[in-house]
């Protein structure tokens, strides 16, 4: 049975005014399921940390509909928003990264302060999130003295304090060498198998891209490719489009585009 999560309805995100419009997302249909791991794949500037802002809520759209869990979120008061947000994402941006001149320990119980959790349970959570990532004998240590890997192993942890049903990771290996961006995949991809929390990752990187159960591929504010399925109403564009070595054609099959 399908356990739909998240969906979109003709999403559109116009950003700036008059003579500087400018159209990121031109109306995104999609719908992700509980236990996905997603990625959401094109060339910088197409629009994939829009999708991703608009998805996990962080941003509203210009038109078009976000439902979670069946739900219409344009209805939600910024307040509930914001307490959703909290307790159902965990967040994996470059970004976002932190207070660095606090602690370990401190920058990764955050979550759960805004959620209103003891003092002590926060401890014992974030310890325990800090061990999940093998950070735990850095807890004291000022975040800001920490390798880029293990900044984003610290993320990581804060991402997964409040026992999230979807992480929503922007480049997550970006800044990485290749031997700590892949223990930093394993990592998340663990958290999707054992957890059952769902992925959404915004990548350059093809291989990672491949190890998700599904891509999304995003070309000038529109999606392509879908499970790796050509998108029938977007066929032309792909083929004027993508000559930047990241479509791999031959695992394509055209889709049937399913009306409702
Ligand atoms: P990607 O993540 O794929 O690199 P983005 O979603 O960040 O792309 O941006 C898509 C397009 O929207 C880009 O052309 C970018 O310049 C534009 N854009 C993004 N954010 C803003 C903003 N706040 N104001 C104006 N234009 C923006
Ligand atoms: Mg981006």
């Amino acid at each position: 049975m399908k356990n739909v999560l998240l969906s979109t309805r003709d999403l559109r995100k116009v950003y700036g005014k008059r003579n500087s419009k400018f159209t990121a997302l031109k109306g995104i249909d999609l719908e992700i399921e509980t236990g996905e791991s997603v990625a959401i794949i094109g060339k910088s500037g197409s629009g994939k940390s829009t999708l991703m802002h608009l998805l996990a809520l962080l941003d509203t759209p210009t038109s078009g509909t976000i439902k979670l869990n069946g739900k219409n979120t344009s209805k939600l008061k910024k307040r509930k928003l914001n307490r959703l947000r909290n307790k159902e994402f965990g967040f994996v941006f470059q970004s976002f990264f932190m207070n660095s001149n606090d602690t370990v320990l401190n920058n990764v119980i955050l979550p759960l302060k805004i959620a209103g959790i003891r003092r002590k349970e926060r401890r014992r959570r974030a310890m325990e999130a800090l061990k999940t990532v093998e950070l735990a004998d850095k807890a004291k240590n000022k975040a800001n003295d920490l390798s880029g890997g293990q900044k984003q192993r610290v993320c990581i942890a804060r991402a997964i304090i409040n026992n999230p049903k979807v992480i929503f990771a922007d480049e997550p290996t970006g800044n990485l060498d290749s031997a700590t961006g892949a223990k930093i995949e394993e990592l998340l991809f663990s958290l999707n198998r054992e957890k059952g929390i769902t992925l959404i990752i915004v990548t350059h990187d093809e291989e990672l891209a491949q190890k998700c159960s599904r891509r999304i591929r995003i070309t000038d504010g529109q999606i392509v490719t879908d499970k790796d399925t050509i998108a029938k109403h977007n066929k032309k564009l792909i083929e004027d489009s993508d000559n930047d070595g990241m479509l791999d054609k031959s695992h394509i099959k055209e889709i049937e585009v399913e009306e409702e």
